[in-house]
């Protein structure tokens, strides 16, 4: 058995259906295809989540938007014949129609999970409805019967256990070769839905492959492979045909963002390969993940992470920074959900470098400032080249602001500073 997995881009139009339906057309064997939303529908289903929970009167436009994108898509595929499909589309809208038309409850997150998962609930049955009327048999699942998870909305956890179970009884292949279901999305042991964090479902897909002992995992993308940069931001990118999967976890712990971070680990732990394809051109090799016991070269791999925030913390009663005060900043990040990209100390300071978040910037400096003297730049790039050497270096930094730098063996970090009136 194996699993595909399509994401935003790969069906951000009629087109993109149907080349789904060519590349299904050729794997002989039983396969789980996992879709996300289409294009940028969960940025859409983001905003009218927003305009729901803040009661800002405007949801009917921005619902509009998510209606008009995807009765589109739809009118393109199915021409005369739609019907059928615009019926279950409907029955969708007016789901989440009722939800919209209720009250918010008090808690963002749940309401956000409610709403943004129909992106991901009319993708999927878009794509069933083209798979069926090309007389290609698969079964829908709605994952959210049996990929559980805790209550942590957003960013929920998977009772691996349980789903393991459901799982195995609901993707049995007994009456289909083919199944298609919704990454990102899940649901809790209470029948609520829950999402795993944003582009989230490649680590979904990662999941069913473990969980169903997959003989890889491939994920369809809009670039060749793997590539040592983003093609989108440097001109000469090369492909990385081979990489070990320590290699990856590093890579998209760093901001690499072929592939979500956690979607490594469930395939390690069963040594189940990963191939990224491109999927407007299937034939070519791609690149794989794998258990590689060879010293593979690999050329320098860089990664830029924008909208980072570097903080620069001294104690206001002039102890040192030790393991107590360490204590109470790392409390802080986990109680604000914020991501530590980078960190260094001194006797008396402590810098480190996180995800900038705007909803809760000022809540968690003002936390801090009890205790600390709080410096900080916003807007910096945290730029990491692993397998770096000097020209490397010269050629990407160059005479660029570096507010931090760090060096082990194989990695070189830097923060740039974007702001030059400084
Ligand atoms: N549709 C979700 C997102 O855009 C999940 C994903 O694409 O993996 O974040
Ligand atoms: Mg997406």
């Amino acid at each position: 058995m194996k699993v595909f997995k399509f994401g935003g881009a790969s069906v951000k139009d009629a087109e993109g259906v149907k080349n789904i339906l060519s590349i299904l057309n050729t794997p002989k064997s039983n396969l789980i295809v996992v879709v996300s939303a289409m294009g940028k529908m969960t940025n859409a289903l983001e905003i009218v989540c927003n305009d729901f929970f803040n009661r800002t009167g405007k949801t009917p436009q921005s619902f509009d938007i998510v209606k008009t994108f995807h009765l589109s898509i739809v009118n393109d595929l199915f021409g005369e014949k739609k019907d059928e499909v615009v019926k279950k589309m409907d029955k969708l809208f007016k789901e989440l129609e009722t939800i919209l038309s209720s009250e918010p409850s008090l808690c963002y997150d749940y309401e956000y999970d409610r709403i943004v998962c129909f992106g991901e609930l009319i993708s999927t049955t878009i794509i069933a409805e083209y798979l069926q009327f090309n007389k290609r048999k698969a079964k829908f699942v709605d994952i959210r019967k049996c990929l559980i998870t805790d209550n942590n909305y957003r960013d929920a956890n998977v009772d691996i256990e349980l789903s393991e179970k459901l799982c195995q009884k609901v993707f049995n292949f007994q009456d289909t070769f083919l199944y298609i279901t919704q990454g990102f999305i899940a649901g809790t042991r209470t029948n609520q839905t829950t999402t795993l964090g944003r582009e989230g479902s490649d680590y979904t897909a990662a999941l069913l492959a473990n969980i169903l002992d997959a003989e890889d995992l491939t994920i369809w993308k809009d670039v060749p492979g793997i590539m040592n940069a983003d093609p989108k931001m440097y001109a000469d990118t090369e492909i990385i045909y081979k990489l070990s999967y320590k290699e990856a976890i590093e890579l998209s712990n760093f901001g690499a963002k072929i592939i979500h971070p956690k979607t490594i680990k469930p395939l390690q732990n069963k040594k189940i390969p990963l191939l990224v394809k491109s999927f407007s051109d299937p034939m070519s090799p791609g690149s794989i993940v794998a258990e590689l016991d060879e010293k593979l070269k690999l050329p320098p791999i860089y990664i830029n992470k924008d909208k980072q925030l570097l903080l620069t913390l001294t104690p206001r009663d002039f102890s040192f920074i030790a393991e107590e005060k360490l204590c109470n900043i790392f409390g802080l990040l986990a109680k604000f959900r914020l991501k530590l990209n980078l960190m260094q100390n001194s006797a008396i300071s402590f810098s480190f470098c996180i995800n900038y978040n705007e909803v809760v910037f000022k809540d968690f400096i003002n936390s801090l400032k009890d205790e600390f003297e709080v410096l900080y730049n916003k807007d910096v790039t945290l730029i990491t080249v692993r397998h770096y050497n000097e020209d490397i270096i010269h050629r990407l930094i160059g005479e660029k602001v570096v507010l931090v730098e760090q060096r082990s063996r194989l990695t070189a970090r830097f923060v740039i500073n974007n702001d030059i009136s400084e």
